[in-house]
Formats: structure tokens, C-alpha cells, sequence
């Protein structure tokens, strides 16, 4: 077994290394994965550094509570299964996490290293420690035996599967349905194939499956199959749908040809790369594109029309760059690969010229925080400007959408549309109809992957509660 270094120091002599990308001129040509993998001494080096500081800052910060420090500290004795074991204890998709999680903000952000010597690589070695352990033969835990109850899970994003995954464990057979055709919800059909390849979410249906996690895809609830079947052919359901409802900002001009929400041009681009949905590749050569917005999405949207061979990406954001909600590592991305960013620019209007879009803006001034803690921003009168373009894409962000079955059950939704659950008296997860669980997107309204999937493992919790209470009432 090898072992940490016995200098406490170490994190001084070994800086922070993050996984090498491929060079901005090659990753931009292609559809690719951009980040590659640690070797493992690479992993080892960078999972030393590591103080154990005793306060672990990162665990907390983190959604799932991952056990870091316990992880790292396996990862130095060069345990691989018993990280990986470790790893899925608290987090049912750990390699996507370590690849998409924004972790400036979440694990890294709080570790203690942070503070001017660079934080330890926590999702890189994350990732790693899932990818090595699979290739080296490892594989979750399958349930010893199963109860005999079943639970629908609506959705196959990473709040579905995380539901997925702890019923599963606990010996309930978890029957996932989506409407797609591909499981992972926005991870497939959302986060462009650069940032995570399909084929880890794919790897991760088989691992479900193996499991005993059974997939009805194409499966639309509401449509062929009504929820109501669901209730009486399930023992719990839980509804983890998403939040699809574009925020469009009523920009006048929204409608016009050539100005596109977001996500049908993510979508259309991955359909176009898995065959799907007849889908063609959109061939961007020789166009400008404006991307209105500034968060992961915006970010997607301007990456992937570099890749479509775009001349010119702009993206507008209304606020200063410290403000923009997206990852800092996606932002550097963008900016490598050859993106103009136009910071504190609010857009007022698109309209079309002969062949040209034109995107009128004032420049804004950062005025009083708002309820997030960040500055609101105030137009300054007369700084129009105006931008031309072939292609604009809206990525202004997305609203709840609740399925119009969960009012039709009486589950009680928001005033925003976000579904209610928890409460008093209430399990977990559990919405104000028994039965009835929720979580994900389509209960915070737009959110992260591992939120989404702290939110599937909770209901589940809150599932195996109301299950166990039923058995015991049953045998009394
Ligand atoms: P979703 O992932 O939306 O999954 C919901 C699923 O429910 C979908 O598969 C849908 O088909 C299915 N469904 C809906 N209605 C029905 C029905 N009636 N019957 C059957 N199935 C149904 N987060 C990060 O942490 N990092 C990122 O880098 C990041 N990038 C993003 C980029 C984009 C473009 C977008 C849009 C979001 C991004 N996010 C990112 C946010 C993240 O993807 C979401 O917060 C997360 O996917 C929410 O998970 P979910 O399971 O709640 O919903
Ligand atoms: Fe960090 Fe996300 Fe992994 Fe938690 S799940 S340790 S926040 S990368």
C-alpha cells in the first residue's frame, strides 16, 4: 500500500495541477470531451495535497455531502475500489459530477487550500476515481434481495436516477420512465457532448440496469400512459421532470427567423450527433452568432457554435463578469476557444435588417444588490449600441414546467410552478399527496445535477420511510 507523504507541508511543493485539456485550436474543431484524464500518480500527487484540515469545508459545501477527505485520503493508499465504494455511498452519478459540478462554487470553493494555494482538484479526482475503478472491473453493489415493491420514477435525468439508484440498493424495484429516448434528461439532452461525453451517461443506464433499475424510454407520462396508472400499478411514484419553460425575457423581436431559444439548438446539435430525431449538423461557417446570457447554458450555446464553425461568437451578458452564474472554468473555456464576451450590455430588441440581425443594447451600471446577494443593474441612458448577427440564441434560463397531471392528482404546486413537498408530518421528498414524491428542477426550479440528484436520493429516503410504515401496518 503506498501512503501520504509524511510532510505536512506537501501542498507547497506540489501545486495544483488540473487535468490537461486539449489545445483550444483542436478541442474547438470537434465535438469532444476537451478535459483528459489524470494518470494515477498525476491523481496521487494531487490527492496528497490534501491537509486533512479537520474542518472539511469541502464536504460541507458539497450537496451530496461527499466524504472527500476520506476519498482523497484512499486515493494517496492507492484503495481504488474501496474510494469508489466510498464515493457512490453518497453520490449516484460521482464521474459526471467530477466533470460538470461548478466547483469553484461548491466543493472547491471551500477548501481551505483555496485561500491562495490553489484547492485540491476535488472533481477531477472524483471523476477519476469512478472511470479507474470501472476499467479496473469494479461495479456497484447489487441488492442481496428485493422486497417486492415498486416505485414509477418519472424522468431520467440525474434526480430520477438518483431516486433510482438508492431505491434500488434498499431491495425496491425502481421502473424509470422518460420521454426520450436516451436516459439522463438535460446531462443527454442539455450539456454538450465537450463538456460530457454521452457515452459516460450511457455507461451509467447499463450500471443502473445491472442493478436491477428497469428503463421504459419513449414513454411519455400523460400521454399513452396516464399518471393514474402509475398510482395504482406503483407503490410511490416519484416525478422528477425538469424545468423546461424558456425564459425569454418578452425581448420584442424573440420570434423573428434566426432567433432561437437555447435548448432546441442544443438539442437539435446532439440529436444531429446521436442520429436521432433525423436530426442534420447545423453548419454555422462563415455566420456570426450573438448569445444572449450568461449562465451554463449561455456558455453551452457559445462553445457549440464555435464548434459549428461559426466566424464570430459574442456573448451579451447584462451584468459584470464576477456576477455571471456559470462555472469560472467554463467561462476560461469559451474565452481560450476564441468567444467575445460584451459584458454589462442588457439587450432591448432584435430586429432584422435585410440579411442581418440586429441586437440593439444599453450599456448597464452596477446599482443595489438584489435578493441573491448580487448587484442589480441599471441601464445607463443613452449608451445604445448595436451588434450585428446571422444567428441569435436566447439562453435567458428556464422556469418550472409542472406536467399538468400533478394538479389533476392535487399536488400542490408554488405560486412560481416549482412543486411543493416536505413540511410538517410530511417523509421526505414527499409532496401534499401521499404517494406522491418530487425533486430536482421541477421542485427548485432551475438548478445543478448534484442538487438534482441530492434531491432523487432524499425522496427516495423519504420513499423507503412511507414503504416501511405501510409493511408495518400491513403485518399489524
Ligand atoms: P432534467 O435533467 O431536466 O430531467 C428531467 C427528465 O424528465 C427529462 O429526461 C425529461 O424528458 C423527463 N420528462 C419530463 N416530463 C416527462 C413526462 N411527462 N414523462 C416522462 N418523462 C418526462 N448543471 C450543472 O451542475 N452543471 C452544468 O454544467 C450544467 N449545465 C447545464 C447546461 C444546460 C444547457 C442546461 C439547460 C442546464 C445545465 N445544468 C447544469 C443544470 C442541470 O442540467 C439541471 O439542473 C439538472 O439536469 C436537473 O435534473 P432533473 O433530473 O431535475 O431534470
Ligand atoms: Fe464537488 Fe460536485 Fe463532487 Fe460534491 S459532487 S465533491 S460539489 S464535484
Amino acid at each position: 500500500m503506498t501512503m501520504k507523504p509524511d510532510n505536512p507541508l506537501h501542498f507547497l511543493e506540489v501545486g495544483r495541477e488540473d487535468p490537461p485539456t486539449t489545445p483550444a485550436y483542436e478541442r474547438s474543431r470537434t465535438m469532444q470531451e476537451i478535459s483528459l484524464a489524470y494518470e494515477p500518480q498525476t491523481a496521487k500527487a494531487q490527492a496528497d495535497r490534501c491537509l486533512d484540515c479537520g474542518n472539511p469545508y469541502c464536504q460541507w459545501d458539497c450537496p451530496v455531502a461527499n466524504h472527500i477527505p476520506q476519498w482523497l485520503k484512499l486515493i494517496s493508499e492507492g484503495q481504488i475500489f474501496e474510494a469508489a465504494r466510498l464515493s457512490h455511498q453518497t453520490n449516484s452519478l460521482p464521474e459526471i459530477c467530477g466533470r460538470i459540478c461548478p466547483q469553484d462554487r461548491l466543493c472547491e470553493g471551500a477548501c481551505t487550500l483555496n485561500d491562495g494555494f490553489g484547492a485540491v482538484t476535488i472533481g477531477a479526482i472524483e471523476q477519476y476515481i469512478t472511470e479507474t475503478a470501472l476499467a479496473r472491473g469494479w461495479r456497484p453493489e447489487k441488492p442481496k434481495s428485493f422486497t417486492g415493491q415498486s416505485v414509477a420514477v418519472i424522468g431520467a435525468g440525474p434526480a430520477g436516477l438518483g431516486c433510482a439508484d438508492v431505491l434500488v440498493q434498499n431491495g425496491i424495484r425502481p421502473v424509470v420512465f422518460d420521454k426520450y429516448a436516451r436516459i439522463g434528461g438535460l446531462l443527454t439532452f442539455g450539456i454538450p457532448p465537450f463538456k460530457l461525453d454521452k457515452g459516460v451517461v450511457e455507461r451509467r443506464r447499463e450500471l443502473l440496469q445491472e442493478m436491477g433499475v428497469e428503463f421504459r424510454l419513449g414513454e411519455e407520462i400523460g400521454k399513452k400512459v396516464p399518471f393514474s396508472q402509475l398510482m395504482k400499478d406503483f407503490d410511490a411514484v416519484f416525478v422528477g421532470t425538469g424545468a423546461y419553460t424558456a425564459v425569454d425575457g418578452g425581448l420584442p423581436g424573440r420570434h423573428l427567423p434566426g432567433v432561437i431559444p437555447a435548448l432546441p439548438y442544443l438539442i437539435h446539435n446532439v440529436n444531429a450527433l446521436l442520429g436521432l430525431d433525423n436530426a442534420t449538423p447545423r453548419d454555422l461557417t462563415g455566420q456570426s452568432v450573438v448569445v444572449l446570457g450568461g449562465g451554463d447554458t449561455a456558455m453551452d450555446c457559445v462553445r457549440t457554435s464555435i464548434r459549428l464553425g461559426a466566424d464570430s461568437v459574442q456573448c451579451l451578458y447584462r451584468r459584470e463578469q464576477k456576477d455571471m452564474p456559470g462555472s469560472r472554468k467554463e467561462v476560461k473555456h469559451a474565452r481560450e476557444e476564441g468567444v467575445e464576451f460584451t459584458y454589462q450590455a442588457s439587450p432591448t430588441a432584435i430586429e432584422r435588417k435585410g440579411e442581418q440581425l440586429v441586437v440593439s443594447a444599453f450599456k448597464t451600471a452596477p446599482g443595489e444588490p438584489d435578493e441573491s446577494g448580487r448587484r442589480s443593474h441599471q441601464v445607463v441612458p443613452g449608451s445604445e449600441m448595436t451588434i450585428e448577427a446571422d444567428l441569435v440564441i436566447i439562453a435567458f434560463g428556464y422556469r418550472p414546467s409542472p406536467p399538468a397531471f400533478l394538479s389533476e392528482a392535487g399536488v400542490e404546486l408554488e405560486s412560481d410552478g416549482r412543486v411543493r413537498v416536505g413540511g410538517k408530518g410530511r417523509f421526505p421528498g414527499q409532496t401534499s399527496v401521499d404517494g406522491i414524491f418530487a425533486g430536482g428542477d421541477t421542485v427548485r426550479g432551475a438548478d445543478l445535477v448534484v442538487r438534482a440528484v441530492y434531491d432523487g436520493r432524499l425522496a427516495a429516503q423519504g420513499i423507503l420511510g412511507q414503504l416501511r410504515k405501510a409493511r408495518q401496518s400491513d403485518a399489524a
